[in-house]
């Protein structure tokens, strides 16, 4: 059986291969997506190196880290985000991925205690602008980027983004390439960006050649998830 240290060195190589490829010399961030995995898988991935991870269900990240205080691990909530959750998530984590309204903004931004460092957000950006699907559209970009500029509790540094997953390199690659579009435009703007958080277990190549700075990669680093009960509708 391979150890998680093993998984891990094979993403770094496909990573490293992926920026190879477009000539990128730049760092590419891994954000290790622990949602339905132990503390204990979790542990053994930050003894094997990880110290970034990702999580989209607020009670079950927050009973891991409990379980994780002594482990200097840097949080991502990185899933849809509920109103009535903001003040837990500002709370426990760094970084979100995942604010797609000014609403939530302006909850994470008044829950966030200034003594803490400001939370790092991103803007997840609906690219594919499907109705059923979460994210801001290119239409509400600037107004929420302006709107987060304005709280001094929360630090502006990106976009992500979920396309529609496809299996065909240049549907994801034309796909990437609109979200990167998105970011640029934005920094045109004047909008200190730094984080294009795009990426998945499966086109995470296709979204290096586009530009991610941070990729988010679940099961090809742990393995298929299998949700615990306990775990469920958290
Ligand atoms: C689950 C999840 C991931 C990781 O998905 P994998 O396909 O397992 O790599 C990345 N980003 C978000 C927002 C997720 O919900």
């Amino acid at each position: 059986m391979n150890t998680f240290y093993d998984s891990l060195q094979a993403i770094h190589a496909r990573i490293d291969q992926a920026k190879a490829q477009v000539g990128r010399n730049d760092t590419v961030q891994l954000c290790a997506v622990s949602k339905a995995q132990s503390a204990e898988k979790i542990r053994s991935a930050y003894e094997a190196g990880q110290t970034i991870f990702g999580e989209n269900y607020v009670q079950e990240a927050i009973t891991k880290q409990a379980q994780l205080q002594d482990c200097n691990i840097e949080w991502h909530f990185i899933g849809p985000i509920q109103s009535n959750k903001t003040q837990l998530i500002a709370q426990h984590f760094a970084w979100v991925h995942s604010v797609d309204r000014i609403k939530i903004a302006e909850r994470l931004a008044n829950a966030r205690s200034s003594t803490m460092a400001p939370l790092n957000v991103c803007i997840q950006f609906n690219s594919s602008e499907e109705a059923s699907k979460s994210g801001a559209g290119m239409d509400e970009l600037t107004s929420l980027a302006t709107a987060i500029k304005a709280l001094p509790t929360l630090n502006l540094r990106g976009i992500m983004a979920i396309p529609a997953p496809s299996k065909d390199i240049l549907q994801q690659r034309a796909q990437f390439k609109h979200v990167h579009k998105a970011y640029l435009a934005l920094q045109q703007q004047g909008f200190a960006l730094d984080t294009l958080s795009i990426g998945m277990s499966d086109d995470f190549e296709a979204a290096i050649a586009e530009g991610a700075t941070i990729v988010r990669i679940g099961s090809a680093l742990f393995g298929a998830r299998v949700y615990a009960q306990a775990y469920k509708t958290v």
